[in-house]
């Protein structure tokens, strides 16, 4: 792959602007003046024009204008777009952007480079791990879709476990309505950890909070997902609900079908049984999008049949829309070779 870093110019490091500014005995107020120019799309400080045109100069020259070097992106028919980025250290990272008939414009945004989770279903896992990202290199990557086009939801369901880095994560959150995503558009997606769920209860902005479960029992779960054995199934969920009770809105539990592994008849009673008590959770049922790992997808037919045994056990569910399987920017499939 042929490298370009620095091609298309993104964010600066916040902080970084901060320092600068306060060095040279800036008015406080020209951190601001700059990130609302940002958040609104600009793509240079020479369009920043309530700033001092010295300012201006002076910022071009000391401060890049990218804490991210876009690399390619690639676009499918159902107008998905993934973007490729690498950071200063050649760390990559993909985002998603994904269009709705009615309008919606929803980020997938990765929060860490690679992931150190090592779930076997998911491309991220099986790829090696780079580091947390930084709260710019978060906003960075909505930013790039920012400066194109109007954007209003948010997912932190890219590369990563966004509770791993949850200072970033949530700083990035904090800024997110200034771009026109608002918190009640945010959503944040854990494998279930939990410090970070309890982190979350009690501080944060009000983001909606979603769990990556899969499998009803522990055994199943420990297989699939490793994590399950740091964090069991009963303690996450007693974790979301605690969630749920302090923030008054439902969690979103994400189920992956696989085929002949947690797609029966009794594994539908069993998750509804584990879910439906606490009156918390809405399930989202995600078809398996293909990765090299050895699973198979469940049939339309056992997707729909398990909604069927959830529904008649009281526990409603949805069958998530799958986007951007051609180009691999559909769920579990971000993961760069490099
Ligand atoms: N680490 C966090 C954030 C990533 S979200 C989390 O796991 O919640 C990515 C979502 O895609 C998760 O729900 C994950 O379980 C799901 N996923 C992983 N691999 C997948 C695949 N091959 N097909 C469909 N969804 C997948």
């Amino acid at each position: 792959m042929i490298r370009r870093i620095g091609a298309i110019l993104n964010n600066v490091d916040l902080e970084e602007l901060r320092n600068l500014l306060a060095a040279r005995g800036e008015p406080g107020f020209r951190a601001g003046q700059v990130w609302e120019w940002i958040a609104r799309g600009a793509s240079s400080y020479e369009e920043m024009t309530n700033l001092p045109e010295e300012l201006r100069v002076a910022l071009g020259a000391d401060l890049p204008f990218s804490t991210l070097a876009f690399e390619h992106d690639s676009l499918a028919s159902d107008g998905t777009e993934k973007a490729l980025f690498m950071t200063h250290d050649g760390r990559p990272l993909e985002s998603v952007l994904m269009r709705y008939r009615d309008g919606r414009r929803s980020l997938c945004l990765s929060s860490q480079s690679g992931c150190p989770l090592t779930c076997k279903f998911c491309a991220t896992g099986q790829m090696k791990f780079g580091r947390n990202l930084t709260e710019s290199e978060i906003l960075d990557q909505a930013l790039h879709f920012r400066r194109r086009e109007d954007v209003n939801h948010a997912v932190f369901m890219g590369m990563g476990e966004p509770l791993l880095n949850l200072d970033n994560v949530l700083a990035a959150c904090e800024r997110l309505p200034d771009m026109g995503i608002s918190h009640r558009h945010t959503a944040i997606s854990t494998v279930g950890w939990i410090p970070g769920i309890e982190r979350l209860t009690v501080e944060g902005p009000p983001v909606a909070l979603a769990l990556s479960l899969h499998a009803a029992d522990d055994a199943l779960r420990s297989e699939i997902m490793p994590v399950n054995e740091r964090y069991p199934l009963q303690d996450v969920l007693q974790a979301c609900v605690a969630w749920h009770e302090a923030r008054n809105r439902p969690v979103f539990v994400e189920y992956l079908m696989l085929g002949g592994v947690n797609d029966r008849y009794e594994q539908a009673v069993a998750l509804a049984a584990a879910l439906h008590p606490w009156q918390a959770f809405k399930v989202n049922l995600i078809p398996y999008n293909p990765t090299d790992a050895p699973y198979e997808g469940s049939t339309r037919e056992a997707i729909a049949a398990f909604k069927a045994v959830l529904e008649e056990h009281g526990t409603r569910a949805t069958i998530r829309l799958t986007r951007g399987r051609e180009i691999d920017a559909a769920c579990g499939q971000l993961a760069t070779k490099i």
